[in-house]
């Protein structure tokens, strides 16, 4: 078992879970093993694509800097990017939100043989908009009911669905910021209003702590996973996904019928090209 997955019908403190592990592993062992990992994963995409049965999604949330993009390039890094998709979930524009809330979500969802990330989520709607009184309590209180029933069709009609709460320290986000500042390659990310966003630190724990508590379901589960040291988090969350596509047990489609008749074409084409 996993032990960062958080079991259904069970209540966990986020103060509790740690941000900070090794797992009892070496630094440079981890790295190994973690580009080990990201060669077979990219093995199980292309047989998903090639099996065509089977969809993935992986659900990214975590604070500013939690490593959400980094996560995707270090885990995905070796992946075709034929069949797979990331979609990075924004402010919703005026148009979204004259819908529900999941609305945008679903058109995003994968389609068979497809692996889709989901840079930040439908969560962003119990987390950041329940923070900030983006609506009333009422309505994002009936959230989460909402989002499981969303997640159980979405399962029930052959997805596979991960979901990753990249778990920093408030000391390590300081830190991170401060080497947003400092490397010019880095610069860019720094934006002011996330400082601002840093005074909410106590509201967005307690969002999350409600979001992995009641929505973790044995049809769509979290894992909270220790994220201040970067190569730990991304072997993890690598280790996690690829376990999961090995059970799925997919299969290469059948052979081609008459194979060898058409081998016996081409062996002739290609004898008669080299004349
Ligand atoms: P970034 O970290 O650059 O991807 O910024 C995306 C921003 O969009 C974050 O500040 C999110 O909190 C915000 N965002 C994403 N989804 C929503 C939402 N449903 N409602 C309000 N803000 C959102
Ligand atoms: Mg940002």
């Amino acid at each position: 078992m996993n032990p960062y997955r958080v079991k259904p019908e069970t209540k966990v403190r986020l103060d509790d879970l740690p941000t900070r592990s090794d797992g009892g592993i070496e630094k440079a062992d981890g790295k190994a093993q973690l580009a080990q990992l990201s060669v077979q994963l990219s093995d199980l995409q292309e047989l998903l694509y090639a099996e065509h049965k089977q969809k993935v999604l992986i659900v990214l949330q975590g604070m500013d800097t939690s490593g959400k993009d980094s996560t995707i390039r270090h885990v995905f890094g070796e992946v075709n990017p034929q069949g797979t998709k990331v979609f990075n979930f924004k402010q919703p524009t005026p148009k979204e939100l004259d819908h529900d809330y999941l609305w945008r979500v679903h058109q995003n969802t994968p389609g068979k043989g497809e692996i889709v990330i989901f840079n930040r989520s439908h969560y962003e709607d119990v987390l950041v908009v329940r923070v900030h009184d983006l609506v009333a309590k009422s309505v994002w209180e009936k959230r989460y009911d909402q989002i499981n029933a969303f997640e159980r069709l979405l399962a029930q009609e052959g997805t596979t669905i991960l979901k990753f709460c990249l778990h920093i320290s408030k000391e390590e986000q300081a830190e991170r910021f401060l080497a947003r500042l400092d490397q010019p390659s880095k610069r860019w990310k720094f934006n002011p209003g996330d400082l601002e966003e840093r005074e909410y630190w106590q509201d967005y724990m307690d969002a999350y702590e409600d979001m992995v508590n009641r929505t973790s379901t044995d049809w769509a589960p979290w894992y909270v996973i220790p994220s201040d040291q970067k190569w730990y988090r991304n072997l993890v969350i690598a280790e996690t996904i690829v376990k999961k596509l090995e059970n799925l047990d997919m299969q290469f489609p059948k052979e081609v019928p008459d194979i060898e008749k058409y081998r016996g074409i081409l062996e002739e084409m290609v004898a008669e090209e080299s004349q």
